[in-house]
């Protein structure tokens, strides 16, 4: 077994779809970025490519690479664990924390758990916390999460 740790940190911009957490978040500002901008499918990502020390999201998912421009949270995660079977590894669990003012996780923290989960195909645990006002999410500039995962020989 091996555990990895990811973070991300996304500036968030006036107007733009907020994806987070692999869902759609209607009349939320969304986060800018090179992809749809979603933290914490990110920091899952670097979480997973860490356990199996595949490197990060930046040396995996490159900005300088144009299949990736736009690409859903979903995505990512789908092909980093794609790369992680590939070289002998399976997810084990993974879990991520967002920390923002907004949105409000709790009451859709089930469908984010179910949504990461099955792309993963194991138990993804989903939580979040503000930052009591403090910092690039306390005033509203950013989004960020912290993720950690599990991976078993497959
Ligand atoms: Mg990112």
């Amino acid at each position: 077994m091996r555990v990895g740790i990811g973070t991300d940190v996304h500036p968030v911009e006036a107007g733009r779809e907020c994806w987070l957490l692999g869902l759609l978040w209607p009349d939320v500002n969304g986060c800018s970025g090179h992809s749809d901008g979603d933290v914490a499918a990110h920091a899952l990502c670097d979480a997973l490519l860490s356990a199996a020390g595949l490197g990060d999201l930046g040396s995996v998912f490159g900005t300088a690479d144009p299949r990736w421009a736009g690409a859903s949270g979903q995505e990512l995660l789908a092909e980093t664990a794609r790369l992680l079977h590939a070289v002998g590894w399976k997810v084990g669990n993974a879990a991520v924390q967002v920390l923002a003012n907004v949105p409000a996780i709790g009451p859709r923290r089930e469908e984010a758990q179910d949504v990461l989960s099955s792309v993963l195909d194991a138990p993804v645990s989903v939580s979040a916390t503000t930052t009591d006002g403090l910092g690039l999410t306390g005033r509203g500039e950013g989004r960020a999460a912290v993720a950690t995962a599990l991976v078993l020989p497959s």
